[in-house]
Formats: C-alpha cells, structure tokens, sequence
C-alpha cells in the first residue's frame, strides 16, 4: 500500500547477473515486467511499477541516467539522483529487483553502436534534441538485451519515446511486449516529471499552462475545430503565462504524421518554463 515501508528491493550493477536472474526466472515459467528509468521517481513511476506488479510474477526497475541521451549544453550533471528514496519507493510498489548499471558497463570501451530510429524519431523532441533518441534507442535497446522480460512498461507522457521504442522493438524483432500506461498529474493537472524539481514557485504555477491548453484544446477538437484552430488554443494558453513554445502540434498517435480525418490524433506541447524544458500530451478522441 502506499506509505508504507515495503520489501527492500535486490539491486544489481552487473549486467550478467541481471540477465542470469531473468532468464533463470522466466525459464521457471514466472512473467517478468520490466520498467526503465532515469531514478529521481515519483507517483508517475510508481503507477508504471504498480502496473507491472499487477500484471507480472517479478518486477525490475531499472535506474540508469542515460548520458548518451543528454545533449552537451543539457542538464546531465544536475539531473536529480535519489537512490536510496527510489529503492523505498520502488520497493513499496511491488518491485524485487533494481538494476542500476554503471555507464562503463552500457558503454563499454571502443563502444560504437547506435541504434538510431528515423521518421517517427526526426520531429519534435528529435528537432528540439537532437541525438536525443538515438541515446533513448541505444540504451532501451542494450537494456532489453540485460533485462529479457516479458513486458515493458512506459509512460504515455513521454508520447513520441513510446512510438520511437514500438517502432524499434517492431524493426528489430526484439521479443518484449510494450506497454503505454496513463500520465499521471499533479492535482493541478501539471504532468509529473523528474525535472519539475527544477521548478521556482513562481515557474511552477505558470507550468500549468501546458495542461490547461491541452483541456481547451480538447474540447476544440471536440467541438469539431480544425487541426489548426487546435494547435492554436494550445499555443495561446503558453503564450498567455509567458512560456516559449518548441512545439504544439496534432498529429497521428502512431506515426506522428498529419492526422488522418476521422481518426483519434494526439496533441503534443514542449515548452520552456525559465531554464525548464516541459513536455505534456493529450489524445484526442476520433471524431466524425
Ligand atoms: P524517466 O525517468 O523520466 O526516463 O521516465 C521513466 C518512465 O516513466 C518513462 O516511461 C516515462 O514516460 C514514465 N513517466 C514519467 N513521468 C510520468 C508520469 N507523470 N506519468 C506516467 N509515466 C511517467
């Protein structure tokens, strides 16, 4: 339940160990949901660990700040590491194993492999960031190797990793299930993320902006406005609170392409909130 002290989970560096307890686990005929991260976890991940734990025998959470996904003038050093919180965290929620590799291990030297995921991967964060995934889809991809599990579970508020990961595990015949749970959000309606941290009182009560545009948004796509009229009311609700826009935009949920009429479509907002680079979505119903 949560808040209350649970199990003090089993942490691992080493990869062959890692790999050793999953398959040894699996060949036992046990279901392994996996869940990867970057630590500094909240109710967001919570609610992933919960999900694999409802779902699954054995549950692994992976804590790994992922260099290589960071560009060089992003916030890499300050990132915020809690371990110790996380494994009590993680370990309430049902988890019995933490795989906490060491860069040296992911990157191993002479290491020279990327994996880098094209169209899906190209716009939004991928303009914004770029190198960004192919740093997600290197490391998830090395990751799904060390942790063979049955099923990985993500977060649908990091929306376009999720389609560059199906569309990676589908291009690479990687034999993992995938697994999209729900964003969970603040009572203000603010997307919990490790980098809200980061936060001034004063940025966070303007960071709301991102939900309140895409709840009008919403109702203007359900109200029947176009894709443009949409993208506005979300781009009026950031400049209202002052917030630089990277991008807010309707697109297709799975190819991130122009929406197809009458199909459910996804509105996608990035923003800057000081030094503080917000994400959030919405998926937009379809509609005749
Ligand atoms: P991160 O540690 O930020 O790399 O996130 C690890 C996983 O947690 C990713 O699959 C994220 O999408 C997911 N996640 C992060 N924030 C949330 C949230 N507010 N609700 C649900 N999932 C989340």
């Amino acid at each position: 339940m949560s808040g209350q002290p649970g199990p003090t989970p089993i942490v691992i560096a080493d990869p062959r160990q890692m790999r050793d307890l999953i398959l040894t686990a699996r060949r036992a005929g046990r279901r392994i949901g996996f869940v990867p991260t970057m630590g500094a976890l909240h109710a967001g991940h919570a609610s992933l660990v919960e999900q694999a734990a409802a779902e699954c025998d054995d549950v692994v959470v992976s804590i790994f700040v992922n260099p290589k996904q960071f560009g060089p003038r992003e916030d890499l050093a300050r990132y915020p590491r809690t371990l110790a919180a996380d494994l009590a965290l993680v370990g309430a929620k049902g988890a019995g194993w933490v795989f906490v590799p060491e860069a040296s291990t992911a990157y191993p030297a002479g290491h020279a492999t990327s994996v880098v995921v094209a169209a899906p991967a190209a716009d939004f964060e991928g303009a914004v960031r770029p190198g960004h995934f192919a740093g997600v889809a290197t490391v998830v991809c090395w990751l799904f190797n060390v942790v063979p599990a049955d099923v990985a579970y993500f977060g649908a508020k990091d929306w376009q990793q999720t389609v560059v990961v199906r569309r990676m595990v589908a291009d690479l015949a990687i034999p993992i299930a995938i697994e999209v749970c729900p964003t969970i959000r603040e009572p203000d309606g603010l997307a919990m993320s490790s980098r809200n941290a980061y936060l001034s009182p004063e940025e966070r009560r303007r960071a709301v902006a991102l939900h309140e545009g895409l709840v009008a948004a919403t109702e203007r796509w359900q109200a029947g406005d176009d894709v443009a009229a949409v993208e506005e009311t979300i781009r009026a609700s950031l400049q209202s609170r002052d917030i630089p826009i990277d991008y807010a935009r309707v697109v297709d949920p799975d190819t991130l392409l122009a929406p197809r009429p009458g199909a459910a479509a996804v509105a996608l907002v990035a923003g800057r909130v000081g030094t503080t680079r917000l994400l959030d979505n919405a998926l937009l119903p379809p509609r005749s």
